[in-house]
């Protein structure tokens, strides 16, 4: 199987397992325990944590370890719901549906205004700045990287307008953190959320960033653990897994990224010369290397594109995991694209132009046969 699914998760990398073999192997005190398998198993928590702030820009208790990306934007919005400061939310229909459902879930909807995106599949900073300047002190949400078709947003934009109309600022950073350079010190992001899988890390393991100034209130209550705001033994051997896969993507940035730049312009133009009118989705030119989207018309045939896909040998997704099974874009139907759904190709560091070629030849072949 050639593996082209990587913004849904990414295979572990061999140098993150074995540290989390040897940590369950050798470290599996709990780390709130005062004697020597306890403090040790702390002393990796401590550690890892210290690296995962040095690698980010930001100091070590503005990390507060989490299941993943999930559980640190439902920590954020549920204190957000709980500030009487905060009447007016903003944030876009592309965000993850754990930023959408939240909004619902913790009774936000009322306060909540969407700004418009570009057909680039980028937020629109005039609107947002008007949206900021009707109803200064609101709270913005807005995802760095979009997982569906790779658009990066103007994060430092956006934290500009946000500091200039006192918002607070959550950006999503699940899909960039591991795949681009994200340094806190150099914005004012307020929060920002962090999942270890997306960057061959291990599953089940993220982390919330808050700065020290917004004091929080747990949803989870029990040992205090993670400064009381997020109780329950840690899992030492994915937070260790974590942190390594962090590093060594941080270590590996600028190679990866011109490699799988590489493959992304050449599968871009295999697929130009193979499939008459192909449509990508988003300006190409400006999308993170690691994901390629193309706009596939929505025929009936069409449709079952991923399962024959699959059976051919290749995992690749529509559009993003979650929506896997619906495949209905909102991102398509929003940048005005309708009558199509997306086919979402991504990119890891185990990717090889081979796999990339193998896709291209036979993703041309099932189009030519639809
Ligand atoms: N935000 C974005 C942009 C994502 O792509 C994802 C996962 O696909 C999440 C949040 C949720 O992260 P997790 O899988 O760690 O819960």
């Amino acid at each position: 199987m050639i593996y082209l699914d990587n913004a849904a998760t990414t295979r572990p990398d061999p140098q993150v397992t074995e540290i989390m073999a040897g940590v369950m192997e050798n470290f599996w005190g709990n780390p709130s325990s005062v004697h020597d398998p306890g403090t040790e198993a702390k002393a990796i928590v401590d550690e890892s944590r210290k690296t995962i702030a040095q690698l980010l820009g930001c100091h070590a208790d503005e990390i507060i370890f989490t299941s993943g990306g999930t559980e640190a934007i439902n920590l954020i919005f549920y204190n957000i719901a709980l500030n009487s400061n905060i009447h007016h939310i903003i944030t876009s229909t592309l965000e993850h549906p754990a930023v959408l459902h939240s909004i619902d879930h913790y009774g936000l909807s009322e306060k909540t205004e969407f700004v418009d995106i570009l057909p680039d599949a980028t937020p629109d900073l005039r609107h947002l700045e008007s949206l900021l300047s009707a109803k200064p002190g609101a709270f913005v949400s807005l995802m760095h990287i979009n997982n569906e078709c790779g658009s990066i947003a103007d994060i430092a934009g956006i934290a500009e307008l946000c500091n200039r109309y006192g918002a607070l600022l959550f950006c999503d950073t699940v899909q960039s953190i591991g795949k681009t350079q994200v340094d806190f010190s150099m914005s004012n992001i307020d929060f920002a959320a962090c999942s270890a899988h997306k960057f061959h890390g291990p599953r089940g393991i993220g982390f919330l960033f808050k700065r020290r100034k917004h004091l929080f209130t747990p949803q989870a209550v029990g040992g205090g653990q993670e400064s009381g705001l997020r109780s329950g033994t840690e899992n030492t051997a994915a937070i260790a897994g974590m942190c390594k896969a962090l590093e060594i993507a941080v270590e590996q940035f600028t190679l990866t990224k011109s490699r799988i730049g590489e493959m992304k312009t050449k599968l871009i133009a295999l697929l130009q010369n193979s499939v008459p009118d192909i449509q990508f989705v988003g300006n190409t030119d400006q999308t993170i290397p690691h994901i390629i989207s193309i706009a596939i018309p929505d025929t009936e045939e069409n449709s079952m594109l991923t399962e024959r896909l699959n059976t051919e040998g290749f995992a690749v997704s529509a559009g993003s995991a979650c929506h896997a099974t619906t495949k209905r874009s909102t991102l398509l139907s929003t940048i005005g694209l309708t009558g199509y759904f997306p086919l979402r190709v991504s990119f890891g560091r185990f990717t090889t132009s081979k796999e990339m070629e193998e896709f291209a030849k036979a993703f041309s072949e099932l189009l030519q046969k639809s």
